[in-house]
């Protein structure tokens, strides 16, 4: 069984030392596939590099709760950065957060809008960030034209009713380690009204921890917890599912031999 994890920190400092072991624990555990994402501009040159080694594959972007360092040239500069190497697969992580007030609303959509763009002329899927901001995000889409976005809604925690949205739109919804709390229960509906067929598993390493892990760091060889987890809840095979969310992983990203670029 193969093992995919759809959105982890791998730049992220506090795994600095241990990055050579964080990998091999993953290959341990039959992790075949780990999207590590950037969330600043400073960790781009980090995921680059790291993205250079199999199995990891890469995605540049800014997060909005950083759309402030933004530089003003951040069309090009994405353009070119992810120019620099083929298993940078994807733009991300990228969206609008208002979790803690709508202060830079302008700036969050400007930033998102242009990195948006920037996936679109590239033709590469987004990793999607958004909190207490899905209106405004599909108002976004509307205004700026775009209704064929490619990408993952990642570490979903909407409703029921947002999730309808994302599919209609054609998105990828992706659960990381709360799905495994047991009282966790309108985020484990979702994950049962949400088709196999649009279903990636995440770490959100280091971040949000599975239950059997928590309170430690989350790391991407625990993503089997995530898949264990959406089988127990869908009441499939583990194997079943972890075949279609390889099948779901590898459509979206590929698999990093990109001729195409
Ligand atoms: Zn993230």
């Amino acid at each position: 069984m193969r093992l995919y994890d759809a959105h982890a920190h791998l730049a992220d400092s506090r795994l600095d030392p241990t990055l050579e072991t964080v990998l091999d624990a993953a290959a341990a555990a039959g992790v075949a596939g780990i999207l590590a994402c950037a969330a600043r501009l400073e960790e781009w040159e980090t995921v680059t590099a790291i993205s250079r080694r199999a199995p990891v594959l890469g995605a540049l972007g800014v997060h909005p709760f950083f759309a402030q360092t933004a530089p003003a040239d951040l069309d090009s500069h994405l353009r070119l950065s992810l120019a620099a190497h083929p298993r940078l697969v994807a733009v991300g992580e990228i969206g609008l957060d208002f979790w803690d007030g709508r202060d830079d609303v302008a700036l969050q959509e400007a930033v998102l809008n242009t990195q948006l763009t920037v996936a679109q002329a590239l033709h590469l899927p987004v990793i999607l960030h958004n909190r207490h901001s899905w209106g405004d995000f599909f108002k976004l889409l509307h205004r700026a034209g775009i209704v064929d976005l490619r990408g993952v809604c990642h570490c979903f925690s909407g409703s029921r009713e947002v999730a309808r949205a994302v599919l209609d739109r054609g998105l990828l919804v992706s659960f990381c380690g709360p799905i495994t709390y047991p009282q966790a229960r309108r985020l484990r509906e979702a994950v049962a009204y949400v088709p196999l067929d649009r279903i990636l598993t995440e770490t959100d390493c280091p971040d949000l921890p599975a239950q059997a892990v928590a309170p430690g760091f989350s790391l991407p060889q625990h993503v089997g917890y995530v898949l264990e987890a959406i089988a127990e809840i869908k009441q499939l095979p583990v194997s079943a599912v972890a075949a279609q969310v390889e099948a779901n992983y590898l459509a979206l990203f590929g698999n990093g031999i990109s001729a195409s670029r």
